[in-house]
């Protein structure tokens, strides 16, 4: 893609509206623009990392078992009636009347709905087990919406939810969840750590949140720092494996990890005191399992040889446009922002320090076509521009891989690979150059963007 045929909004000043670099940031570069308090558009650049960030999040649903769907964003209010949240949820549901004076809403979440869908279409526990998810839209009317993407009104989510016949099989699909999302976070270059969490209005006894260390993050956690040297790697798991899944479960929950409200102070003063930590997090997902709660109230039931007996559920959230906030919070310097290779929305950049010189174009255009036919995306800065703004985009923008093409280096037949996490560059020929990035992204495949 060249920079000049873009749209790259990038702002020079720093937004006076945005509290925390994460939203500063997505100002600057041109990715996000307020439409109304917590309600954005997401402008070229954005759109592309939330594609990145939702097709990972696909992948490994899919690599867990899970099945993709889409509901609708609208939903009648009569459901939540007949589930008695309708009046509990409060104002942070936006209700809406149409034209015919029906109360409808749009949706916070669907447990209510993804009920009413399997209550119309399965009734023998031969379907089971079952997890249908989506990433959808969601409304929530916050009080404060705040620091951008984080915080928002509108926001995207992935929600799943799972149907069992037993207690035990919902607990596996638990477990599952968890796995599953251990290995989305880590794919996009965050260590997420599970933290035993409060039911909420969904309820339920069994549930962890996943939270990101950051300065900024809006809850209170208390760990014990054994937590942050776990990691899940490239390890296979079998997914249909009980005893796998709970494995898992078990090294990455044993640990204490909580947020303020399961803290528990005399539990965590049994942890020796130099690895007793207290810091922020961002909460980026969180997992459930609640019983029987929706389905008794919304009568989803299953024939089994003992009669009829109603679904074991569970549900599952992953907050994905505040992932764009969580991971530039935590992937960042004074000149912008650090994209991990998962997510960025282009692998490298072109910059070309003298537009206009014949060698110095050439080379740019091949080296981009070199890297398109590789699979690798390019963000080409063709613009007639000093060498300084242009880096100072390239920075801003935070794409990991920079290419540098100038008639001095073409001279000897090199280019220069800078990384931008590390600041460190080294003259190669530009063949080698795309080898280079080849074996860099290997281990990142992400789904092609937009
Ligand atoms: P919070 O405690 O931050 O208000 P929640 O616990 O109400 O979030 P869930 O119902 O667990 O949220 O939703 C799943 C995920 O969706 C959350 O873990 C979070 O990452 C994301 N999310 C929730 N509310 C928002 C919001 N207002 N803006 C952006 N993302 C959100
Ligand atoms: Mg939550």
């Amino acid at each position: 893609m060249r920079l000049s045929r873009y749209f790259l909004p990038v702002l020079k000043e720093n937004p006076s509206e945005a509290q925390i670099v994460s939203h500063r940031y997505m100002l600057r570069a041109g990715m996000i623009k307020q439409s109304a308090a917590g309600i954005y558009s997401w402008l070229p650049l954005g759109f592309k990392v939330l594609k990145k960030i939702e097709g990972i999040v696909h992948e490994e649903q899919i690599r867990a078992g899970h099945v993709p769907m889409l509901m609708s964003t609208m939903q009648p209010a009569d459901l939540w009636k007949e589930s008695g949240r309708y009046d509990d949820y409060g104002q942070e549901m936006l209700r809406i009347k149409d034209r015919h004076d029906r109360d409808m809403l749009f949706g916070p979440t669907n447990e209510e709905m993804i009920t009413d869908i399997f209550r119309a279409h399965v009734s023998s526990y031969k379907d089971l087990p079952l997890t249908l998810y989506q990433v959808q839209w969601k409304f929530r009317d916050e009080i404060r919406p705040r620091f951008g993407v984080m915080r928002g009104r509108e926001f995207y989510m992935k929600d799943g939810y799972n149907f069992d016949l037993t207690k035990e099989d919902a607990l596996h699909a638990y477990n599952r969840h968890l796995v599953s999302y251990l290995r989305t976070y880590e794919r996009m270059g965050l260590q997420a750590i599970p933290m035993r969490a409060d039911g909420g209005p969904i309820g339920g006894d069994y549930t962890h949140e996943f939270l990101v260390l950051a300065e900024t993050g809006e809850s209170e956690v208390f760990y014990d720092s054994a937590v942050t040297d776990l990691t899940f790697g490239d390890r296979e798991i079998d997914y249909d494996s009980v005893e796998q899944c709970q494995g898992v479960l078990e090294e990455f929950t044993t640990k204490y990890a909580r947020t303020d409200e399961t803290h528990d102070e005399a539990l965590f003063n049994e942890i020796p005191e130099d690895r007793r930590r207290t810091a922020r997090g961002i909460e980026v997902g969180q997992i459930f399992y609640f019983g029987t709660k929706y389905s008794e109230s919304m009568g989803a039931k299953v024939q089994t040889a003992d009669g009829e007996v109603p679904v074991h559920m569970g549900s599952h959230g992953i907050g994905v446009s505040r992932l764009l906030g969580a991971i530039i919070e935590a992937n960042h310097d004074d000149n912008g922002i650090i994209w991990p290779e998962g997510v960025t929305p282009f692998h490298c950049g072109i910059v070309n320090l003298k537009q206009g010189d014949e060698a110095a174009d050439a080379a740019c255009e091949s080296l981009e076509k070199a890297l398109a036919a590789v699979g690798l995306e390019a963000l080409y800065d063709d613009r007639k521009e000093r060498a300084g703004g242009k880096f100072a985009t390239m920075d801003l923008i935070g794409l990991p891989w920079r290419i540098t093409v100038g008639p001095r280096g073409l001279k000897n037949g090199v280019v220069e690979l800078t990384s931008r996490r590390s600041g460190e560059s080294e003259e190669l020929t530009p063949e080698a150059a795309v080898a280079k990035l080849v074996e860099i992204y290997a281990d990142h495949r992400t789904p092609q963007g937009f």
